[in-house]
């Protein structure tokens, strides 16, 4: 009997091809056992247990159609089996060759049913897939997948590559990455999934299931990848749906299921891999040989008996002599520190992606293989309002004010609290001036009948000037007495942000002055990493901070604040911190024995998100803070970015088109980072003039970049964008989403001037 073996790498990272052949030779000790690789910088071909080795130029040298013919005839005219353990090489072969009764591989169609990420064959399993989407979608909904896990998501390769991936722009430049190792656009973010992982592993022939182990990692490498391990039966409620499965699909060869349990016990499926897993002969030393099971439906020879040894394995690191006739070659020499895909896949496997690609393109109905971008959009508002904006005599740089954008924002948010308001109990919404001061929105505000927050007296200034009054504003912060202590008139509210700060306001009202009707303090949960608020779950501030309440007079009401920037926890956790904040607030109130009349739920929202995931629940939300809290006649909202990100728009003109072969790939424009701080942190909205109809259109993502006019490395202020193919010198550009932070951060640089300080 003649067995062949693909797949030989025995890193940390290893193939299965070592296990899979070591599994055999128990099964049939006088089998021949020809080991196969794609690069002689796979250790594993140095493995005793192979017979022989059969080296193949890398993929991106290799002639497929002789390869394929090789490959035919050592299965046929040898009468050999052939094992695969390389994903890659598994879909190649489907496509390429005829199913053969020792080709031990899945077909095509089976293949394309276990396809990342959806793996449309898991229906039946009592497993989740965590929620994910395809980087072909446009940037703005990324962004928002982002935001709603967390930042805790990864990047994942159709085949291949997963990274972690924490903000905006590490996604950005990750998928540019991947996109040019694996030569797709289609990549797709997932969640991550905390928990523990386990996998389950079969080995099938025809459509009948031979053996299934369940396996949970008991040591893992940094990568996570398995290093020991505890092996068993799978229980009836994953075996008799993987039954089921294997038959549907008519599965032949081995396959494992990576999954993730969660810390409620529930089971999510991160792949399902057509393929041994390289901890396969763990199975084997647990007295299940799934390899063996498999030669053994295939050629109908009994194999030996397994041993079970232990139902736990481990790995160790071994040296072996290195197999004569292949000398090891020397290292590479690092480029730059960094590791080019041409070392982290010795074997070329980029390359047989790409051939893969072209292939199922051409198997594929037409326009249906790689999905075309998706179109860019921009709201109705913004192409009404830049269209409105006389902006051919101006002076670019230039930020406008979107007016039907954002006054659309404003009374949204307004009516909103007006219906989320009861008998009792009042919402109020509370502008932040620090995120744009500007006189149109703060008046706007006023105009709304909304609060205004300040963080010092130079912002309680500007808006007294504006028409508010003392009692009309909220000061919060750290430094609300900066630059001179704070006036003698009582404002709404005040919310400290320290003990110190509590005791010395205590002091002060105890001595007869009047500083706010609502004394009130931010909480600092002991989930949060924050550098604001009182630490509440110290006992020693905790026990102080209710001292301080209680002596205040009892003509002051209590109030309790809590800010955390959803996007930092993600949606999900950000509402699982307010009710533990209201479960605080509640504390305090019990331990003071005076009601919090209070709750203040601070800013930090991104628009969507303060449009699509607060306002909605915002009903819940004071209906819950009303069950915990009887005595609450007040629920505030400090919405900063949230209305006025996408009020104002940047105009900016192109100064320079960089042209290759004719088509635009840089515009170099005359706005700068320094106009836009946050360019690279968020995408941004961009709309362009067509000059001819005098039509703003949106721009859709594509391979062009928009650069600065400093001359800084990074003045980069998009870097994924398709121009149009006429763009000329002089052409108007809107960059929206410029109205909170990207204003108010904004500084002037390259313009012969200081900053003023
Ligand atoms: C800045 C600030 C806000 C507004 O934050 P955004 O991120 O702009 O929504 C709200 N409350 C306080 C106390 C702030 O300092």
């Amino acid at each position: 009997m003649r067995i062949y073996i693909s797949g030989l790498h025995c890193g940390p990272n290893p193939s299965a091809g070592v296990g899979v052949a070591r599994s055999l030779r128990l099964a049939y000790p006088d089998a021949t056992l020809i080991g196969v690789d794609y690069s002689n910088r796979s250790s594993g071909i140095h493995a005793p247990e192979f017979d022989d080795v059969w080296l193949q130029q890398p993929w991106n040298k290799l002639d497929l159609d002789v390869h394929a013919a090789q490959l035919h005839d050592r299965i046929e005219q040898e009468g050999s089996y052939w094992i695969s353990c390389l994903d890659l090489e598994i879909l190649w072969a489907a496509q390429a060759l005829e199913p053969h009764p020792r080709l031990l591989i899945a077909t095509s169609k089976a293949l394309d049913q276990i396809a990342k990420p959806a793996v449309p064959a898991h229906r039946g399993l009592p497993v989740g897939i965590p929620p994910f989407l395809s980087t072909i979608e446009p940037d703005d909904r990324l962004h928002a997948f982002g935001r709603r896990h967390g930042w805790k998501i990864w990047l994942k390769g159709p085949y291949y590559d997963a990274a972690q991936v924490n903000s905006w722009p590490a996604l950005v430049s990750l998928r540019a990455a991947f996109q040019s190792t694996w030569g797709t656009e289609n990549l797709f973010v997932q969640a991550h999934v905390r928990g523990l992982e386990e996998s389950l592993c079969f080995s099938a022939y025809r459509g009948r299931l031979l053996d299934a182990v369940h396996m949970v990692k008991r040591e893992i490498t940094p990568e996570g990848k398995t290093w020991g391990g505890c092996v068993d039966d799978p229980v009836p409620e994953l075996l008799d749906p993987l039954r089921e499965i294997v038959a549907a699909l008519n599965w032949t060869g081995g396959a494992e299921l990576e999954m993730i349990r969660d810390p409620a016990g529930a089971l999510w499926l991160m792949e399902m891999n057509p393929r041994f897993p390289a901890w396969i002969h763990g199975a084997t030393l647990a007295g299940r040989n799934l390899v063996g099971r498999l030669v053994e439906a295939a050629s109908g020879i009994a194999m030996c008996k397994a041993e079970p040894q232990s139902s736990e394995f481990v790995r160790i690191v071994l040296e072996i002599p290195v197999r004569s006739g292949y000398p090891l070659s020397p290292l590479q020499e690092p480029l730059n520190g960094n590791q080019y895909p041409s070392s982290k896949y010795p074997s070329g496997m980029p390359m047989l992606a790409r051939k893969l690609h072209a292939l199922r393109r051409r198997a594929a109905p037409a326009g249906a293989s790689e999905p075309a971008e998706a179109l860019a959009s921009a709201p109705a508002s913004f192409i009404e309002d830049v269209g409105d904006a006389d902006l051919d005599q101006v002076q670019t740089p230039y930020r406008f004010l979107l007016p039907r954008t954002t006054a659309q924002s404003f009374s949204r948010i307004a009516t909103a609290a007006r219906a989320a308001s009861g008998p009792g109990c009042t919402v109020r919404v509370a502008y932040s001036i620090k995120t744009n001061p500007d006189q149109r929105l703060i008046e706007l505000a006023r105009g709304q009948g909304f609060l205004a927050e300040a963080i010092s007296e130079l912002e309680v200034a500007a808006a007294l000037e504006l028409g508010f009054l003392p009692e009309q504003i909220i000061l919060n912060g750290p430094a609300k007495g900066w630059p001179r202590p704070i006036r003698a008139h009582p404002v709404h509210a005040m919310i400290c942000d320290s003990i110190e700060e509590l005791r010395q306001v205590a002091q002060r009202a105890a001595r007869g002055e009047n500083l706010a009707h609502i004394i009130g303090v931010r909480l600092r949960g002991p989930q949060l990493i924050s550098r604001f608020g009182i630490p509440v779950a110290s006992h020693e501030l905790f026990g102080e901070m209710i001292e301080l309440l209680r002596a205040l007079p009892p003509s002051i009401r209590l109030g309790c604040h809590f800010h955390v920037a959803s996007n930092f926890f993600g949606i999900g956790q950000w509402w699982k911190l307010y009710e533990s904040s209201l479960r605080c607030a509640r504390a305090i109130e019990t331990c003071a024995e005076r009601a919090v009349e209070c709750i203040d739920i601070g800013g930090g929202w991104f628009p969507e998100d303060f449009e699509n995931e607060l306002i909605p629940e915002l009903g819940n939300a004071v209906r819950q803070a009303r069950e915990a809290l009887p005595g609450l006649r007040e629920f505030v909202l400090e919405p900063g970015k949230a209305m006025v990100q996408h009020s104002m728009a940047l105009a900016v003109r192109v100064l320079e088109v960089r042209r290759n072969w004719g088509w635009p790939k840089e515009i170099v424009v005359d706005g700068s980072i320094a106009e836009l701080p946050l360019a690279l942190q968020y995408p941004h909205r961009i709309l362009q003039r067509d000059d001819m109809t005098g039509e703003w259109q949106p721009m859709a993502r594509g391979k062009a970049r928009i650069l600065g006019r400093l001359c800084m490395e990074d003045d980069i202020l998009a870097p994924n964008v398709a121009l149009r193919t006429d763009i000329a010198q002089g052409q108007l550009l809107a960059i929206c989403d410029a109205g909170a932070y990207e204003s108010t951060m904004a500084y002037n640089f390259g313009k012969g001037k200081t900053n003023g300080l």
